[in-house]
């Protein structure tokens, strides 16, 4: 027991009569170098941390699904952040992808060894691991300082899927439950993880993801043995239907939780197995339609490792993954199908024209479209006409015939729409509507179609 012995002192009640001096040198000894062993273990700590953040959001770098889209969350009583639809919590780099997040893996610490995959437990890089508690307070630390506007956090399985996962689902619950944060918050889904986990992880996060990584049994049988397809399929089934059951919930009360309102995403690397863009968009398709994805990511393949199952690339394939966007795009906004997009005969996206240019160019009989009288669902597949100037188009000719000049106004891309479209029985211009030479006309037109798209660059892979 400590009691007080002299003013301004403290000794403790057990010590020998006549040795409390003795003490007082050794705690005045103490007091005089605290300070610098504090000093320097906080100066070993923040080195291990700066460590491991240089390691693991490294590795982090190759997962593309991180957009947090769709998502409306306010700040919880006394808590901090809060993510908004109207896009406050995320913006875009110029190729899409989102980058206000901490992004960021656990551990990269993997058992598994898949070909294409930087953190392979067959690769000598340097091994790191967060506990829970210091993604929480990195989260926090960089939230408060206007850093970040969310967490995307992702995992090599450094134990079982469950136990991975389990510690994922603390780092989301800490922060949701302990630290009252509000901001946006996007878990991977480790493939096997229990049913159980993957409800908290839901009820915790905004969005929740399991990467399907290859498009075919066979290729992630070949690529990444240690998966399979059910341990895939069975998470985001079982997330699709918490969603489902959540939103029925939410009409019955107001107070029912939230299951992953943002959704859920997947993942797919194009160009490491050979899957045409056709069995690509099938499967994502089906993924839209069995599954409500909201989105469906596609990165190309960075070659990282050299392994003989994998193909020999001179670079990845960006523009392949640029083009399969807009085909995605197609898919869940513009009323088409995988196999009206593409066929057996032509199973590849054409990658010197924009899917719908090409769809356009190879259906004439579909063209020239009366802009005065077509329905929404046929100005949308005039190329150069989005979802925003159609509406506008069937607002505006309400109380007077469109023009081609009216149609510039209106937003219209003329650039391409002209060689497609007659306004009042009249076409922009005269144009020779075979499609070899109207090819040649949108190649050459004003050359940009034929700019290469932008993307990251990777920084050190690629000089
Ligand atoms: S499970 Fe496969 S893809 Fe994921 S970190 Fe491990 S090796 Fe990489």
């Amino acid at each position: 027991m400590w009691l007080p012995e002299r003013a301004g002192r403290w000794s403790c009640s057990c010590a020998a009569p006549g040795s409390w001096g003795g003490y007082s040198g050794a705690f005045r000894a103490t007091a005089r170098v605290a300070p610098t062993i504090f000093r320097l273990l906080s100066y070993i700590r923040f080195m291990e941390l700066q460590e491991k953040i240089t390691i693991l959001s490294g590795a982090a770098r190759y997962d593309a699904s991180c957009a947090s889209s769709g998502c409306s969350n306010d700040t919880p009583y006394r808590g901090t952040g809060n993510t908004s639809q109207g896009g406050i919590c995320h913006s875009w780099a110029d190729d899409g992808r989102c980058i206000s997040l901490l992004k960021i893996l656990l551990s990269n610490d993997c058992r598994y060894d898949c070909a294409y995959c930087v953190n392979r437990s067959s690769n000598p890089v340097p091994r790191a691991s967060f506990t829970a508690r210091e993604v929480v307070d990195l989260t926090m630390e960089f939230y408060r300082r206007n850093y970040i506007e969310g967490l995307f956090l992702s995992s090599a399985v450094w134990d079982s899927p469950d136990r991975t996962m389990e510690e994922m689902v603390r780092v989301a619950e800490i922060l949701r439950n302990e630290e009252r944060f509000g901001g946006y918050i996007h878990l991977k889904v480790i493939p096997g993880s229990s049913a159980d986990l993957i409800r908290r992880a839901g009820l915790a996060a905004d969005r929740i993801s399991v990467n399907i990584e290859l498009p075919s049994n066979e290729s992630l049988k070949r690529l990444a043995p240690q998966k399979s397809k059910e341990s895939i399929l069975t998470p985001m089934k079982l997330i699709g239907a918490e969603a489902g059951f959540s939103l029925v919930e939410r009409t019955k009360s107001r107070k029912a939780p939230r299951f992953a309102p943002a959704g859920q995403s997947t993942q797919m690397i194009i160009g490491a197995s050979p899957e045409t863009d056709l069995q690509i968009l099938q499967l994502s398709q089906s993924l839209y339609r069995k599954m409500n994805l909201k989105r469906v990511y596609y990165s190309a393949f960075v070659p990282v490792n050299d392994d003989n199952r994998l193909p020999v690339l001179a670079a990845p394939p960006l523009l392949r993954e640029h083009r399969l966007y807009q085909a995605d795009w197609l898919l869940r906004f513009y009323g088409f199908s995988a196999e009206e997009i593409l066929s057996d005969d032509a199973p590849n996206l054409d990658e010197s024209f924009d899917p719908k240019t090409a769809w356009a160019l190879r259906h004439p009989e579909f063209f020239p479209v009366e802009i005065n009288r077509a329905d929404y669902a046929t100005l949308l597949r005039v190329p150069g006409i989005g979802i925003t100037s159609a509406k506008r188009i069937i607002a505006a000719r309400r109380f007077a015939p469109v023009t081609h000049e009216g149609m510039k106004k209106i937003g219209v891309v003329m650039k391409r729409a002209k060689y497609f479209i007659t306004c009042s029985g009249r076409p922009f211009e005269k144009i020779d509507q075979q499609p070899a030479r109207l090819r040649q006309r949108l190649l050459l037109g004003d050359g940009s179609e034929q700019k290469q798209p932008q993307q990251l660059v990777l920084p050190g892979l690629f000089a």
